[in-house]
């Protein structure tokens, strides 16, 4: 028999009003930091060393428990993709919509989200934020100071801007240059992208490589820096001058597919490790040498990316100031 995968939600409210902060682990199964950050610090809360003075918290350590299960980045699928509710009177395709179905009206309760991560490749702890505020079509948003200051307290030493947008870009160039369709722009939705277009905000914090012993501890600090940081928690004394990092801001520019089992890479790259324009970053399968196109950083290398899936991103420094209001 198969075991039944059921989600344990944790949810704290305080009797004071004030904001709505949930945390998510192990979107991806096999990345456990999240899960063990949230773990303690459900601990913490249930031995009452750590206490919520208002606002409500809810912590969801395991959000792809079949993924985990099997010790994988994803179930059937990657959670992280499509995430959108099936539409009502429709079935849910498969596993993962069914997971989707159950945590999206989780988000709709909450307005931040904390999203928690782990990467394949050696690299250090970075956090993810979306769009700058905007009204276009692909990603309109007003919040981006604010989830900037998320990025900005939970103290890594790089923020990296930018995906949805790319991720468009990438549809674009693989269709010859025709703009994607809707549906195929839905695929690229994952949490955040849902979170923030139901009137919220979110970062995705990447605490480390998968098996870092150090990553549950980013992980665990992040979520009480959020905490602090949206006034959820009392500050914490030896802290109280604890002002936000000033961390190096990237912004993506593109994302490259594994097309073949024989691409591979002309060295074992980290996240951030720095290439100049022209470096040669990889050979395709048919002897084809892809070079950077400009000075810049490689982002989440994946040297076992399945054939059809993302094989390494592509960031620059970024203009953006997180400080600025606008
Ligand atoms: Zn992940």
């Amino acid at each position: 028999m198969q075991p039944t995968d059921t989600l344990r939600i944790h949810n704290f409210s305080s009797l004071e009003p004030g904001p709505r902060l949930i945390v998510l682990g192990g979107v991806h199964g096999d990345e456990t930091c999240g899960t063990v950050g949230i773990e303690r610090t459900v601990a913490e809360l249930d031995r009452g060393e750590l206490a919520l003075v208002r606002g409500q918290l809810t912590l969801l350590p395991v959000a792809n428990p079949l993924a985990r299960r099997l010790g994988r980045r994803e179930g059937e699928r990657n959670l992280n993709r499509s995430f959108q509710p099936t539409p009502a009177g429709a079935e849910p395709a498969d596993h993962e919509a069914r997971l989707t179905d159950l945590i999206c009206p989780l988000l709709d309760r909450h307005e931040v989200l904390l999203d928690l991560h782990s990467f394949q490749s050696a690299g250090e702890a970075f956090a993810m934020i979306g769009p700058r505020d905007n009204d276009g079509s692909l990603e309109p948003f007003g919040r981006a100071f604010e989830e900037g200051q998320l990025a900005l307290h939970l103290g890594t030493s790089t923020v990296v801007e930018g995906w949805l947008d790319i991720y468009a870009a990438g549809l674009a160039q693989r269709a010859g240059g025709r703009p994607a369709s809707e549906a195929e722009l839905a695929f690229g939705w994952g949490t955040n992208e849902y979170m923030r277009s139901r009137g919220g905000y979110a970062v995705t914090l990447e605490c480390g490589q998968h098996l870092d012993p150090a990553a549950p501890d980013v992980a665990h600090r992040a979520i009480h820096a959020a905490l602090r940081l949206l006034g959820m928690i009392d500050a914490d004394p030896n802290s109280a001058n604890r002002r936000p990092s000033s961390p190096s801001l990237l912004r993506l520019v593109s994302v490259t597919d594994r097309d073949h089992e024989e691409d591979q890479f002309v060295r074992e790259w980290a996240t951030f490790d720095e290439v100049a324009r022209g470096e040669p970053i990889g050979v395709r399968a048919d002897g084809q040498v892809l070079q950077a196109e400009r000075d810049g950083f490689i982002v989440f290398p994946n040297s076992t990316a399945l054939p059809g899936t993302e094989w390494f991103y592509f960031a620059v420094a970024s203009d953006r100031d997180l400080m600025a209001r606008r």
